[in-house]
């Protein structure tokens, strides 16, 4: 069985740990591959930060212009290689084929922006800023940078980070999930190929063990996190202790609002897409949604006929449109879910427990569920159920909506479905979360834009993606200089 090699130094090396863990397709549990993990990981970390803090040195002096070449270079190589690319990720991750294509799509959009870096990162300068003295302002890399990655999209998240990071100067560790480490190995065959300097980009496994080692080095100065909020708010607090920068991208529980005005055909399809599309484990996946007032039973109606006809199976079939979840414990812990609101009052129109596929028996997959009238005071409502759940609720006015949107934990993501420009506007600008759709079911930013968690679901304070991402991989530095006219020589 294939043992993954880390990349570092710019070579295949064997992890430092003898300890593995299997590697599953969620939709057979065939094992894919063993993956290092474990306490002997660290010695990983400690060779991928020395070779990563050794290429920064001569990588930060190369102009930027030359720099943004290799992304470029990386972004052909991704285009040239999509297909095989996303067959990783269908196989690893378990979404279909065509979510898998337009994960990619998104990390090639990011490494797009990044190649505006040599205008994105330019400093400002005021000439005469008091008499004969002129001040600049310009951005530096800032040394070593990891991220943490999570499992549900295993080539994206990365891209929200790695070009911006190395287009800005820096060196760079790519610590992926140990659930989906397959995309990265790929990935990294087309890093092997550019024109970097060796050890400039790394790639290490392993779990808990190795972000402990990632958390605690020195040398590594900023942690670019996604994942679950409680794994989020640990590696914020233990990163910034260490005086390290950090952005901690945390988990979700997205509301869904849609009033008497909205497009009834429209909106279901696009909220049944964005509650089941990767089985729901997406941080910007619909996940309670509030209809108001009198459209309440024709919305809940249109949105069973559209769910009903929704098929399940393997994401390398031809006509599936939701593949499995991530693994057999996700499968337990959402069914458990679904029987607890059972127990706390909610009614199920549909029941996608007992679902089985066949050919792929022994798969992680749940059908889609909807669950009606789920109890405004218990614990499911605030919980992120990252499956292909969604709960109906019903209230009496919009500000009802607005003061339900705004009472969860979490702030990733919040969306109206209206015909009004006016309660558009009004939620748009009361609601408590960082990105927002209007007759838009996953409001996930383009990679111009900042990825803008709120609340619960971000800890830090510059995002992932465009501006905010040139701003969190540089430090500012100001220059105050005097050149008096007696030094000047005569032309
Ligand atoms: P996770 O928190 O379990 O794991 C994420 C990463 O952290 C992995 O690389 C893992 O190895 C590491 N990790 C896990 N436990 C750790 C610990 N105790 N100490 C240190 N490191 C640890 O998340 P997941 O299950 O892989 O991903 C799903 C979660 O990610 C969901 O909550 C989802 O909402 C969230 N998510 C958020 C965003 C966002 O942009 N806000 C995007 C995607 C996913």
């Amino acid at each position: 069985m294939n043992i993954l090699k880390n990349y570092i130094g710019g070579e295949w090396i064997e992890s430092n740990s003898k300890e593995t863990l299997d590697v599953l397709n969620p939709a057979s549990q065939d094992i894919l591959a063993k993956v290092p993990f474990g306490p002997d990981t660290v010695k990983d970390v400690m060779s991928a930060t020395a070779s990563a803090s050794k290429a920064y040195n001569e990588w930060r002096n190369v102009p930027v212009i030359k720099r943004v070449q290799v992304l470029y270079q990386l972004k052909s190589l991704i285009e040239t290689n999509v297909e095989s690319l996303a067959e990783i990720i269908t196989k690893e991750s378990g979404k279909t084929f065509a979510e898998s294509k337009g994960e990619i799509q998104r990390a090639i959009e990011n490494i797009e922006v990044a190649c505006g870096t040599p205008m994105l990162m330019a400093g400002d300068f005021i000439e005469d800023i008091a008499s004969g003295i002129d001040e600049m302002m310009i951005r530096q890399p800032v040394g070593v940078c990891a991220c943490i990655t999570p499992f549900n999209f295993p080539s994206m998240i990365v891209f929200w980070f790695l070009p911006y990071a190395i287009a800005t100067g820096n060196g760079f560790i790519i610590k992926p999930s140990e659930k989906v480490p397959l995309t990265m190995m790929k990935i990294f065959e087309f890093i092997d190929q550019l024109d970097i300097p060796k050890g400039l980009v790394n790639l290490v496994h392993g779990g808990k063990d190795s972000v402990d080692a990632i958390l605690e080095h020195p040398e590594i100065k900023a942690i670019s996190f996604v994942g679950s909020t409680p794994v989020a708010r640990y590696i914020y607090s233990k990163g910034t202790s260490n005086g390290k920068r950090v952005q901690a991208q945390g988990g979700a529980k997205n509301p869904v609002v849609v009033l008497p005005d909205a497009d009834i055909e429209m909106s279901t399809r696009i909220i049944a897409d964005s509650v089941y599309g990767c089985a729901g484990q997406r941080c910007l996946a619909a996940s309670t949604i509030i209809t108001v007032d009198d459209q309440s039973r024709k919305i809940k109606e249109a949105l069973y006929e559209t769910v009903k006809g929704r098929t399940t199976g393997y994401g390398l079939d031809q006509g599936v449109d939701m593949g499995p979840v991530i693994t057999a414990d996700s499968k337990t812990r959402i069914e458990g879910l679904i029987q607890k609101g059972i127990d706390e009052g909610a009614n199920v129109l549909l029941d996608g427990r007992k679902t089985s596929i066949s050919g792929y028996e022994k798969g992680n997959f749940l059908a889609p569920t909807i669950l009606e009238n789920v109890a405004l005071d218990k614990e499911l409502i605030r919980t992120e159920i990252f499956g292909p759940v969604m709960s109906l609720i019903s209230m009496n006015t919009v500000e009802d909506a607005l003061s339900f949107v705004n009472s969860g934990n979490y702030g990733n993501m919040a969306c109206l479905f209206t015909g009004s420009g006016a309660s558009a506007r009004k939620f748009r600008n009361e609601a408590n979360a960082g990105n927002i759709g209007i007759n838009i079911g996953v409001a996930a930013p383009m990679a111009q834009f900042p990825f803008s968690g709120w609340k619960d679901s971000f800890f830090g304070d510059l995002h992932g993606q465009g501006k905010h991402a040139i701003e969190f991989f540089t430090q500012t530095k100001v220059v105050i200089e005097r050149w008096p006219k007696k030094w000047s020589r005569k032309f």
